[in-house]
C-alpha cells in the first residue's frame, strides 16, 4: 500500500513563522557544497516523539560484507535531533526534475548525470524514480545559486549544491502517525558532467543518511571536491551500513 504523506504542521514555512526553525549549516571548507538542517516542527515535543529504535536493515545492506577491512568514518556522521537519517520504507522514492526546456542542453546533461548517480546508489539501497515531487522522499532540483558578495564586496565562489531535510508526520488510514522525513537536493547544472554526477553522488549520500563527511579523498563523502571524483567506496558503504544499524525516531509511530 502506498503511503499517503500528509503534511501537518511540519511545513518549513510554518516553522519559520513560529520562529522555531533552527538552521544548522556547515559549508565545505574549500568547495561549494552546503548542508542545511531543519529542526523538528513545533508540534513535536519530547513527550510525543517516537522512542528511538533501529529498523531492520534493507537486504542490500544486510548482505554487505567488507572483506578488505577498509574501515569507515561513522564517527563523522551527525545524528539529527530525531536520530540518524535512516529510511525505513523501501524503495526510497526519488524525483529528478526533468529538463525544463527541451532545447536546454545543459539541463538535459544535468538530468542524465543525476540519473546515473541515482543508479549508482541503488545498488546499495532500493531506490525508485517517481514522476511527481509530491510523491517523493528525495527531490532533486536544478538550482542556480544566487551570487553573493563577501563583506569586502568581492564576488564569492558560487555554491554548486545544497541538501536539506524536513520532518513531517505521515498518516496511513487506520494506522498510527509516523514521524517521517523528506530531503531536497538543490544542484547546479553549471558544471561539467562528471562533476555534476560527482556532486549528485555526494549529495545523495547525505540524503540517504550519511550526514557528515569523510576525511579521506577516495570516499564519495570527502568534504571537498577533488579533481578526479571517486566512485562510491567500500568505506562509504561501511559507513552507510553503520548508520542504518543505529536507533532513530524516524519511521516509528508517535507516542
Ligand atoms: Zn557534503
Amino acid at each position: 500500500m502506498r503511503i499517503r504523506a500528509q503534511r501537518l504542521l511540519a511545513t518549513l514555512g510554518l516553522a519559520i513563522s513560529v520562529g522555531l526553525l533552527v538552521l544548522l549549516t556547515h559549508i565545505h571548507p574549500s568547495t561549494t557544497q552546503e548542508l542545511t538542517l531543519h529542526e523538528a516542527p513545533a508540534t513535536l515535543t519530547p513527550a510525543t516523539l517516537p522512542v528511538p529504535q533501529p529498523h531492520p536493515l534493507p537486504p542490500e545492506l544486510a548482505q554487505w560484507q567488507d572483506s578488505t577491512n577498509s574501515g569507515d568514518y561513522f564517527d563523522q556522521v551527525q545524528p539529527t535531533p530525531v536520530g540518524y537519517l535512516v529510511w525505513s520504507q523501501f524503495p526510497v522514492r526519488v524525483y529528478v526534475e526533468l529538463a525544463v526546456q527541451n532545447n536546454d542542453e545543459q539541463a538535459q546533461r544535468w538530468v542524465k548525470a543525476v540519473l546515473l548517480a541515482v543508479q549508482e546508489w541503488s545498488v546499495y539501497l532500493p531506490l525508485v524514480l517517481v514522476e511527481q515531487p509530491t510523491a517523493a522522499d528525495i527531490v532533486i532540483v536544478q538550482w542556480y545559486s544566487p551570487l553573493r558578495l563577501s563583506p569586502s564586496g568581492e564576488l564569492q565562489r558560487m555554491r554548486t549544491a545544497e541538501t536539506s531535510y524536513e520532518l513531517y508526520i505521515s498518516h496511513v488510514k487506520d494506522t498510527p502517525a509516523i514521524l517521517s522525513h523528506r530531503c531536497t537536493i538543490k544542484l547546479s547544472p553549471r558544471q561539467i558532467v562528471p562533476y555534476i554526477q560527482a556532486t549528485a553522488r555526494h549529495e545523495l549520500g547525505h540524503a540517504l543518511g550519511i550526514w557528515g563527511h569523510s576525511p579521506v579523498a577516495t570516499d564519495v563523502m570527502y568534504f571537498s571536491q577533488v579533481r578526479n571524483p571517486p566512485p562510491i567506496s567500500t568505506r562509504d558503504i561501511n559507513t552507510l551500513k553503520r548508520v542504518y544499524e543505529q536507533a532513530t525516531r524516524l519511521g516509528w509511530p508517535l507516542r
